[in-house]
């Protein structure tokens, strides 16, 4: 099996042409071709000498993982479903009330959702193959986890999709944890934000996190793209109830983290909120909310919640949606309702399984 350049820094390029006998500046016209003009083969790379690409050939291929189908809502929204790529085992001993339903399950595939939006194309991108964190309410928790998608894989999503040219944001808010795979996506956000290769503005990359806690103290440090907290409850006993990691990082040390950061400036934090009637959609909760985020330079972004099997509750009506942003506006918290895209071919958020509705 060949080894896959993409993914790649220079710096590394630069020992793999030296191995093959290349000069050192064909490592930047890799990187060029690879990033830039996101070509798939090395055959194409056609200012290196044809010895030069044979001889990369022999051992290494650019590796762009291609997408297998693709469904369009009539919304816009396009779901790529990207073939088995990690076949681990799940870590996850889930009960079997929790369990995914047989024909929803495709392991080990993974999928990546392109939101169109006026002059806007977003793409949601997938960190891991299913997801450890074993969130109730996601459909991608109760699959268990198959396996962490490597650098080249996270950009395959970028490369391979028909929107690749004219892609304006990012978020990680795909299938799995990032902060669980956390060398893997920071490579690839470092290939995304590098002059050297995709060459875009931190600005347009949000990374979304429950909140793994040593490695979001690192996202914080090294990087200089957005963050989006999934927050969803403001009370730890009940955030327990749906997100089992609520027990290892508390909902309240991971504000108190976040608060240590500069977000007055370009950098943005906002906190994800997913509705559930009778659950965590009262206004004691929004005064809790206000009251945790207080004096903080961020958003709240509320969220309509898809019913998923075996998951008792609701989202709840407009009008209750509508009453819980007025209260957190009427304490100083800047919220919006996110609007709900793609959910007829299962891409809006938390119906990511591998499963494509026929
Ligand atoms: Fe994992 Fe995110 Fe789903 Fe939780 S909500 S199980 S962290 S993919």
């Amino acid at each position: 099996m060949k080894k896959r350049l993409l993914g790649k820094t220079p710096e590394e390029l630069k020992t793999i042409v030296a191995e093959a006998g290349l000069p050192g500046y064909t490592a930047s016209q890799i990187a060029r071709w690879m990033y830039v003009r996101k070509v798939r083969s090395i055959d194409m790379m056609t200012d290196i000498s044809k010895a030069g690409r044979e001889r990369l050939s022999a051992e290494y291929e650019v590796g762009v993982t291609e997408y297998s189908s693709l469904q369009t809502s009539s919304d816009g929204t396009r779901k790529y479903l990207f073939p088995v790529l990690c076949t681990g085992k799940s870590a996850l001993a889930l009960a079997d009330d929790c369990k995914v339903p047989e024909d929803f399950m495709e392991p080990g595939a993974v999928e990546a959702v392109m939101i169109p939006d006026e002059d806007r194309a977003t793409l949601c991108v997938s960190s891991q193959s299913g997801c450890r964190m074993g969130c109730r309410f996601c459909m991608t928790g109760r699959q268990g986890f198959h396996g962490h998608l490597s650098a080249a894989d996270i950009l395959s999503q970028f490369i391979a999709v028909d929107e690749s040219d004219r892609l304006t944001n990012a978020v990680f808010m795909g299938m799995g944890e990032p902060l669980d795979n956390f060398e893997n996506v920071m490579r690839a956000v470092e290939v995304l934000t590098s002059e050297w290769g995709f060459g875009w503005s931190p600005k347009r990359i949000t990374l979304s996190t429950i909140g793994v806690m040593p490695a979001l103290e690192r996202y914080l440090k090294e990087s200089r793209c957005h963050l989006a907290i999934s927050l969803h409850d403001p009370f730890p006993d009940e955030r327990l109830s749906i997100m089992p990691m609520e027990k290892a990082y508390g909902i309240k040390d991971i504000v108190s983290l976040v608060r240590q950061y500069d977000f007055s400036g370009q950098r943005r934090v906002s906190f994800e909120y997913t509705m559930f009637a009778g659950f965590n959609d009262s206004i004691r909760h929004a005064d809790a909310l206000s009251r945790l985020l207080r004096g903080m330079e961020c958003r709240v972004n509320l969220i309509r919640f898809h019913k998923i099997p075996d998951f008792p509750y609701e989202c709840p009506s407009d009008v209750i949606i509508r009453r819980f942003q007025e209260r957190l506006a009427a304490n100083g918290i800047l919220t919006t309702v996110r609007a709900s895209r793609g959910e007829d071919i299962l891409a809006a958020c938390g119906m990511l399984a591998g499963k494509f509705r026929k």
